[in-house]
């Protein structure tokens, strides 16, 4: 029988097992501090607390990080393929920046939405990650790293829909940006979504996080074509959700919008994309679009990119162009699901 895995508790529930178990509440913050700040594998390694505390702990749960299967990297980033228990795998990205690293993480194993002009939408949804799965690739990520090296960003942008597992993320969540655990700060971290519309709001309930909405048509019928989510939340409902968001002063919704050539990258697109636009907060991040084996569309000329994003700035918009990084190990945008995902 597999015992229930100690990452997938929140800090309180830890604690709550723990007074179960006859303990003091105190000693839940202790071992989460152990699994989460500290990165402890195995009970063996908490070294405060009592040998029959963890005996007692050990007989009805244990501690199964990510297992890595394998990384490829460039100079630029590092694609991890991590082990699931129960055989499948998912990819975490770790990008170099100039002074720290951002994790761009997965929230589901596949992913059920098909954006045509994702690589992991074509490999179909087979299930949610839990809270230890997605805070084990930051644990894990993390001890990749150099002593002097520092993990300070997060973008939810890997493999899956974060709003189809709202839930667990938003569990994950609390443990990423307390203090006591992985210390990450919420302006450092960033949520990307199709455009989930009811989990929105829902979302906005949790902790606060940066709200990057992956757009990539400014109309309908362009967009029910690339991303088929389309059709369930059609565009005015998603402008409507985030005329909603609450955002913090300074703060502003990132619009992403990946450049395919000839498909959405022409100016007047551009025009109507900032139509859409009017009276949202936001700054715009363009990625132009990152073939892979057997992808139905081609990367926009750099031409067709720098007009689009003049077409925007001459609107008055904050356009930032994103070369991914990590094209060299099919680790950039919209390319993880790699030749050995899944089961
Ligand atoms: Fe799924 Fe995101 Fe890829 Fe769309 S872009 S198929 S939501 S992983």
């Amino acid at each position: 029988m597999t015992l229930p895995n100690l990452l997938d508790l929140s800090p309180d529930e830890i604690s709550a097992l723990c007074v179960s178990l006859g303990e003091k509440p105190y000693r839940g913050k202790q071992i989460a501090a152990w699994l989460f700040r500290r990165g402890a594998g195995s009970f063996g390694e908490m070294s405060d607390i009592p040998k029959s505390t963890r005996e007692k702990l050990a007989a009805i749960t244990g501690i199964r990080q990510l297992e890595v299967l394998e990384t490829a990297g460039d100079d630029e980033a590092d694609k991890i393929l991590w082990k699931l228990g129960d055989g499948c795998s998912v990819e975490s990205v770790l990008i170099r920046e100039k002074d720290h690293f951002t994790l761009c993480l997965s929230s589901q194993v596949g992913c059920a939405l098909g954006c045509r002009f994702c690589r992991t939408g074509t490999l179909g949804f087979k299930r949610n990650l839990s809270v230890g799965e997605i805070l084990g690739q930051i644990i894990g990520a993390k001890k990749l790293l150099g002593p002097s090296e520092e993990l300070s960003n997060l973008v939810f942008m890997g493999m899956g829909e974060p709003l189809l597992n709202r839930e667990n993320v938003v569990k994950s969540l609390k443990v990423i940006t307390d203090s006591d655990y992985l210390a990450i700060g919420k302006r450092h971290i960033s949520l990307s979504t199709v455009g989930i519309v009811p989990e929105i709001p829902r979302l906005a309930l949790g902790p606060e996080v940066g709200l990057t909405i992956s757009l990539s048509a400014p109309d309908d019928s362009l967009r029910n074509e690339i991303m088929p989510i389309n059709k369930t939340y059609p565009l005015a409902e998603l402008k409507q959700a985030l005329l909603n968001w609450p955002l913090n002063r300074g703060r502003r919704i990132t619009i992403a919008y990946v450049l395919l050539k000839g498909v959405n990258d022409q100016p007047e697109k551009a025009v109507a994309l900032s139509r859409f636009l009017t009276g949202l907060k936001v700054k715009i991040n363009l990625i132009p679009f990152n073939p892979w084996p057997g992808s139905p569309y081609q990367a926009p000329t750099f031409e067709a990119v720098n007009k689009f994003r003049d077409a925007l700035v001459n609107k008055n918009h904050t356009v930032i162009v994103r070369w991914s990084k990590g094209g060299k190990v099919s680790a950039a945008c919209g390319q993880l699901a790699g030749e050995k995902l899944l089961k």
